[in-house]
């Protein structure tokens, strides 16, 4: 099975998603624990592309185009291939974390997301745990952050407004595969009940 993380920056998935990796592992699941953008070692390096230096370097279409090539390298090496061994794949954001940040944030280019998702991706995991949360407390949260190159930095209050909306309507759009759970508790509680809702949906 393939479980996905999605959220706004600061909302807890990377935390939440290694939290179920050990629960999984606990109750005996071969669990491989993965993220985006990265997640092999070509993926990696995109990511660096993409992630540091000037954040100018690269238009909206280059950057998707980029996000894309890294997501089907994961794809490749890593998701497919552990699937295939039976193993349940835990990945901190996926393709609906491009469909908000190139597709939403970074000029409206939902369609060419879905186009090139369609022809080079095709794969949508079997659940999606949507951490949602308060903005400002997931930009604190962010913000607060050393050592991590955080893209959107600059994002304020208003942007990170619009992406919770953005989440909590692709949510519905993909509705069968989403569960939004409220981040806005402590790490344990929010942990408590995405244990839980997987713990259900791969039995
Ligand atoms: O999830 P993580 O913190 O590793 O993401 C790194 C940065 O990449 C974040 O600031 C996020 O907003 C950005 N990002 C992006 N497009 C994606 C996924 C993440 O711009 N598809």
């Amino acid at each position: 099975r393939f479980i996905t993380f999605e959220g706004i920056d600061g909302s807890g998935k990377s935390t939440q998603a290694r939290l179920l990796a050990d629960a999984l592992r606990a109750k005996g699941h071969d669990a491989v624990l993965t993220r985006e953008p990265g997640g092999s070692p070509g993926a990696d390096e995109i990511r660096r592309l993409v992630l540091e230096g000037d954040p100018d370097r690269w238009s909206a279409e280059t950057e998707l185009l980029l996000f894309t090539a890294a997501r089907r390298d994961h794809l490749e090496r890593l998701i497919e291939p552990s699937l295939a061994a039976g193993k349940v794949v835990v990945c901190d954001r996926f393709a609906d974390s491009t469909r908000m940040y190139q597709g939403l944030s970074r000029g409206d280019l939902r369609a060419k997301v879905d186009a090139l998702h369609d022809l080079m991706i095709g794969r949508e995991p079997d659940l999606t745990i949507l951490i949602d949360m308060d903005p400002a407390t997931g930009l604190a949260r962010a913000k607060g952050r050393n050592g991590t190159e955080e893209r959107f930095e600059d994002f304020g209050l208003d942007l990170q407004a619009k992406m919770r909306a953005g989440f909590l309507a692709l949510a519905k759009e993909f509705a069968p595969r989403f569960r939004v759970i409220d981040g806005d508790r402590p790490p344990e509680a929010v942990a408590a009940e995405v244990e839980a809702v997987v713990l259900k949906a791969l039995a």
